[in-house]
């Protein structure tokens, strides 16, 4: 085995002597030698393994609110990375040279467990986020760095489509302080013409999310005109979010910008998403916030209890702050849900590429 490779557990033999990954509900059959959709689990020696332990794709420190997370240590750096592949096949896909790498070898710095979290640890940084391809295909990967990071006292945010079984999102949200899932959209008919997958996974891995642990939620959209952002299924999306995650949930609506297989539709109107605001916002969600647009006031967080400003935002910079140490208003004392400290960081939004070797050599 190469050193980037590891058991797992999360798989079955078949009685025809191939294996089932029974990581996502793709439920790859593998025969000796065969990779799965997400291309880094693979059948080796008659079992499941991780191809892509410890090899990541590169480094990078941003604000927690780029991805996105507006109720999560707001204003503090976050240390980003993510490595290679994605169990599901996005044509509108914005890291698409990251999950759709085939090219292991391009994976730049070789990062076991415990040097990321020293490397987060010497940039100040408060949490590591598993990103820019989806933690679900590196499990045990991101499980290990969360449970290092953990003994240095950093936090885990998992940004995920949360296309995966159960058994296996079990063991990889137990280590994690925070998620941004992602619902791409509210029709199993785009789950599968736009991502090759299905709906009904993702809302199950929202609801057990929301009711079954203790992991910060946040969920995003990217609005793509003409595909998903129907008023219909926003309605429809607000009226099963406002039934089963409840009114505290904040709910991104990002901009889309045409990349990978999807160059020929058009960037997503800042209007499409303040109307998608606002229909959520009428379905009772009292944190509906916009992002990849200059919208100050749909970025900032107001008081639920009496309107007031409580975290100004402009883009990923903090503006304003009127929050008690505890998370409540300062104007009415209402709770804001949330993971609050005393005060804001002061990362800004600065975005500061990083090489691990420089910081915390192996
Ligand atoms: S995680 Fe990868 S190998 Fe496993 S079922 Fe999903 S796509 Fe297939």
């Amino acid at each position: 085995m190469a050193s980037s490779t590891v058991s797992t557990r999360h798989w079955t033999r078949l009685p025809d002597g191939e294996v089932r990954c029974d990581v996502c509900p793709r439920a790859c059959r593998l025969s000796e030698g065969q990779r799965g959709l997400c291309f880094v689990r693979a059948c080796e020696g008659g079992e499941v393994v991780l191809t892509s332990f410890g090899r990541s794709s590169g480094y990078c420190v941003d604000p927690i609110e780029k991805k996105p997370l507006a109720h999560f240590l707001p204003g503090t750096p976050v240390l980003s990375f993510g490595t290679a592949g994605c169990n599901l096949a996005c044509r509108f896909c914005q890291n698409w040279d990251i999950s759709k790498s085939r090219e292991l070898d391009t994976l730049s710095d070789e990062a076991p467990p415990e040097r990321i979290a020293r490397a987060a640890r010497a940039l100040g940084c408060r949490s590591v986020a598993y990103t820019y391809n989806d933690p679900v295909v590196f499990l045990e990967y991101a499980v290990a760095t969360a449970e290092a990071c953990r003994a240095e006292g950093i936090r885990s945010v998992a940004v995920t489509a949360g296309y995966v079984l159960p058994e296996p999102r079990r063991e990889l949200f137990a280590a994690m302080d925070a998620a941004n899932v992602d619902l791409k959209a509210f029709s199993d008919r785009f789950y599968r013409k736009v991502c090759s997958g299905a709906l009904e996974p993702v809302l199950e891995t929202l609801h057990w999310l929301r009711h079954e642990t203790s992991v910060w939620l946040e969920v995003t959209t990217l609005l793509i005109p003409g595909e998903n952002d129907s008023k219909e299924e926003l309605e429809a999306a607000s009226r099963w979010f406002a039934d089963h995650l409840g009114p505290d949930v904040p709910w991104h609506f990002s901009a889309f910008h045409p990349d990978y297989r999807m160059l020929d539709a058009p960037r997503t109107p800042p209007a499409t998403l303040t109307r998608a605001r606002e229909i959520a916002r009428a379905h009772g969600l009292r944190f509906v916030y916009t992002g990849n647009v200059y919208d100050p006031e749909g970025q900032s967080t107001r008081c639920p209890g009496c309107g007031a400003l409580a975290i100004g935002r402009d883009g990923y910079e903090i503006t304003a702050w009127n929050l008690e140490g505890d998370g409540r208003c300062r104007g009415c004392g209402a709770q804001i849900p949330g993971v609050f400290e005393p005060a804001p960081g002061s990362w800004g939004a600065r975005r500061r590429p990083v090489r691990l070797a420089e910081l915390a050599p192996a």
